[in-house]
Order: C-alpha cells, then structure tokens, then sequence
C-alpha cells in the first residue's frame, strides 16, 4: 500500500534522513578509530596494568561504552538507510507492521520510523 505524501515533506524528510546518516557514519568512524587506538595502545604496552587493577578496570569499561555507543550508531545508520530505501520504492509512511499511514508529525521526529506509535507500543 502506497502512502502519498506532499513531495515537499517527503523532500524534508529526505533530507533530515540524508544529514543524519551522513553524521552517525562519521561518528562510527570515529568510534572506530578510537577502538583501534584503543586496542593498539593495549597489545604495545608491555607495562600494561595488571588485570585485577583499578587502571584496567576502568580501560576495560571506557572500551565497552565506546563499542556499546558504536553498536547503537550502526543500529541508528541502518534504520536510517532503511528509511532512504523505503523512500525511493514509496512505501515510506506506511507502517511495516499493521500497513497503516504513520502520521507526519511522528515522522517530523522520528524520520526513520518504520511502524505507527500503536506498533511500536506493543513491539
Ligand atoms: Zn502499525
């Protein structure tokens, strides 16, 4: 089921999407320049600090927050690139679950919405 949507929000809602892809695939880069430094520094260390220490402990933690914050940012990415591909084929606007219109004002917020509040609800 096609939704039609005024080409004018579409094209805004193309371009939220566009920007907020090309910010999260930056901060993946990032996130991953940060996670190799992150392992390089740990492998060449030869006075690494012992496991049981409180330094290593907490290198251990800020390493998980950045790959947990990675993890997130790719889940986001895809969603968002999702939504682009559903905007090219027009099903964009139309909940994945129950086939109804998500309403503009959801979409305003959540461009990549892939379900109607109701769905997502119960998902
Ligand atoms: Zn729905």
């Amino acid at each position: 089921m096609a939704r039609t949507l005024a080409k004018s929000t579409l094209k805004r809602l193309r371009a939220l999407l566009e920007s907020e892809q090309e910010r999260l695939s930056r901060m993946i880069e990032e996130y991953e320049q940060e996670l190799e430094e992150a392992r390089l520094t740990e492998t060449s260390s030869d006075r690494s600090p012992d496991p049981g220490s409180a330094e290593a402990g907490s290198l251990k933690f800020e390493y998980e927050k950045e790959l947990s914050l990675e993890r997130n940012a790719v889940d986001l990415l895809r969603k968002v690139e999702d939504a682009l591909r559903r905007i090219d084929n027009g099903t964009y606007g139309v909940c994945e679950v129950c086939g109804g219109p998500i309403p503009v004002a959801r979409l305003e917020v959540l461009p990549y919405a892939a379900t109607c509040v109701n769905c997502a609800r119960k998902a």
